[in-house]
């Protein structure tokens, strides 16, 4: 044995496994999973990110809703459709990534849920520990008509269900749009969303941000600021006065999923961009994800089957 074919074996180890490929078991990473913790993200630096540094990319998903395609009963098709999607992150290396809700199709109250939670972590456990995942959460995650009860049972798993983060100079709002939805079963837990939401848009710093983002399940609307009520929207009665604080804050993007397809409308400057699901279709539009190129003056987004992501994201 030559020298080279003795140290090869210890150059692959090194560079062979930066992080577990998609198709080997992983551990849950708990800790990934409690990020969202005093209304803000822990894995971004609140000082360092509020600054503008060079243009990025990030990655949204929505609707994985581990469960979907058999009624509860198996998990298989939604865990390959993740792994499609984890090895298009590792390889593109996005500065975070965002899940837009519907993360089980079980609701906490199901028997199914805790399986499909674990399943859920798992797989996205699989993403480069240095690329941070973001959790969003859904009606599924909590209920058509969320409660106290139930909220904490999302918290207990996935951390806080509304938050702000800065990156790079970006302020992110994630929004519990399952309380703008139907705030009945907790209607002191939307007023404190509101309190909440309006202190951050009024502060100073914020208003220098180079882009406001919202992030939330349900889409505010799919095409028309003013569409009626419907299963897919927010009604107008929340809708309405909701939509008139975000533009008064020059929200610059709003993204929701969902839908299960793709939608997008303008209200104002502020586009309304819901993002197909990764997880089981309702539409034409195949399973996916979003790349949203992020330049000090402007955004572009688009959707992509996981069979057509790209093989780079170029930043200009
Ligand atoms: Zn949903």
């Amino acid at each position: 044995m030559n020298q080279s074919t003795k140290i090869f074996p210890i150059i692959f180890c090194l560079l062979g496994t930066p992080f577990l490929s998609a198709d080997e078991p992983a551990e849950i990473d708990t800790n990934r999973f409690q990020q969202a913790s005093e209304r803000t993200f822990k894995a971004f630096d609140p000082q360092t990110e509020q600054t503008w540094d060079k243009p990025f990319f990030f990655m949204q998903l929505a609707d994985p809703q581990y469960g979907m395609f058999t009624g509860n009963k198996g998990l298989d098709k939604e865990k390959v459709l993740v792994d499609q999607a984890v090895e298009h992150i590792n390889r593109l290396q996005p500065r975070f990534v965002i899940v837009c809700g519907d993360l089980t199709n079980a609701t906490p109250d199901q028997a199914r849920y805790e399986a499909q939670v674990s399943q859920y972590q798992q797989d996205f456990s699989k993403i480069d520990p240095e690329i941070p995942l973001v959790c969003v959460c859904g009606n599924h995650d909590i209920g058509n008509r969320p409660t106290a009860e139930s909220i904490a049972r999302y918290n207990q798993h996935f951390g806080d269900d509304y938050f702000s983060f800065w990156v790079g100079g970006v302020f992110n709002v994630v929004l519990n749009s399952s309380l703008l939805k139907d705030p009945s079963g907790a209607p002191e837990r939307l007023q404190q969303q509101q309190s909440w939401l309006g202190q951050q848009l009024q502060h100073p710093r914020v208003k220098e941000a180079k882009h406001i983002f919202v992030f939330l399940h349900h889409p505010l609307f799919l095409e028309q600021e003013d569409e009626p009520d419907q299963y897919f929207n927010i009604p107008l009665v929340r809708r309405t006065p909701l939509l008139a604080q975000l533009k008064a804050a020059n929200v610059r993007a709003i993204f929701a999923g969902h839908y299960h397809r793709n939608a997008y409308g303008q209200a104002g400057e502020m586009e309304m961009i819901t993002t197909g699901p990764v997880g089981r279709p309702l539409g034409k539009d195949p399973s996916g994800l979003r790349i949203v190129r992020v330049q000090e003056t402007q955004i572009q987004h688009a959707y992509h089957s996981l069979e057509t992501v790209p093989d780079a994201v170029a930043i200009p």
